[in-house]
């Protein structure tokens, strides 16, 4: 199954078992992938649904849904600062891979800068594309970007994180693990500059615990990958011991 083709699709292209592919899809399938008429592919809805699928023309019927087990148990929200250039499309592209479920930009007090309505275009994309590369089941959501302290007050009952580059404070994994049941789990990553003390003291207020990713100083492009490989070993590691 994994040396099929995936592209993704909206709910709404699927009728009555069939799918009715967009003039992009049916150009990316045909003159991209060289799929011919009958040829087989995955068409997955980014929700968490994948079906096999024959190319029919404009359209492609779909034969059957398919289960897949790529996803981590947990969700993971990823609370970015905008790095600078484009050290954004990395962290999409690599966290995607990584597992993530929800990305959201945040403007911080040292952020540099101003983000661009086209770019959340561009995220998505390279989303979809990298979703659909590691084999995964959904495709992330990306936010808007709001300012750091406006997206604090959104109520929530995750086990929030803020990764501090300096200080004392408790290594991510560690924290991590005394997280017996959850469903979802929030980190705050920053900028280049690094957070301000009085984003860091918001966070707190706001239930964040402040956590520590290693001795060395990564990049604002890096941290937000550590992050979040760490914590994927680690729920993958409990997962993988509670099923055996
Ligand atoms: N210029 C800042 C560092 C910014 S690093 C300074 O010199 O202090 C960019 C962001 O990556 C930080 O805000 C933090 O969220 C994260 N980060 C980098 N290294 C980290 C570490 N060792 N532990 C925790 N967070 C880290």
């Amino acid at each position: 199954m994994s040396q099929l083709q995936r592209i993704a699709i909206t709910s709404s292209q699927l009728q009555l078992e069939q799918i009715l592919l967009t003039p992009q899809q049916q150009h990316y399938l045909g003159r991209v992938l060289r799929l011919r008429e009958g040829d087989r592919f995955i068409a997955m809805d980014g929700k968490g649904k994948w079906w096999l699928a024959q190319l029919e023309g404009e359209k492609a019927q779909v034969l059957e849904p398919l289960i897949v087990q790529t996803e981590l148990p947990v969700s993971i929200t990823l609370m970015v600062a905008l790095p600078k250039g484009n050290g954004f499309d990395d962290i999409v592209r690599c966290c995607t891979e990584l597992g993530v479920a929800v990305i959201a930009p945040v403007v911080s007090d040292r952020t540099l800068l101003n983000p661009s309505p086209k770019k959340l275009e561009r995220w998505l994309r390279i989303a979809q594309e990298a979703a659909e590369q590691s084999e995964r089941s959904f495709v992330p959501t990306i936010l808007e970007p709001v300012s750091f302290r406006s997206s604090l007050a959104t109520e929530t009952t995750a086990h929030r994180y803020i990764c501090e580059a300096r200080g004392s404070y408790p290594h991510l994994r560690e924290a991590i693990n005394q997280v017996s049941t959850t469903s979802e789990i929030i980190i705050a990553t920053g900028p280049e500059g690094g957070w301000t003390e009085k984003e860091v003291e918001c966070a707190i207020n706001a239930g964040f615990q402040p956590v520590s990713l290693g001795r060395r100083i990564l990049r604002a492009v890096t941290a937000p990958i550590v992050a979040l490989s760490i914590v994927a070993a680690e729920l993958e590691l409990v997962a993988s011991h509670s099923v055996s």
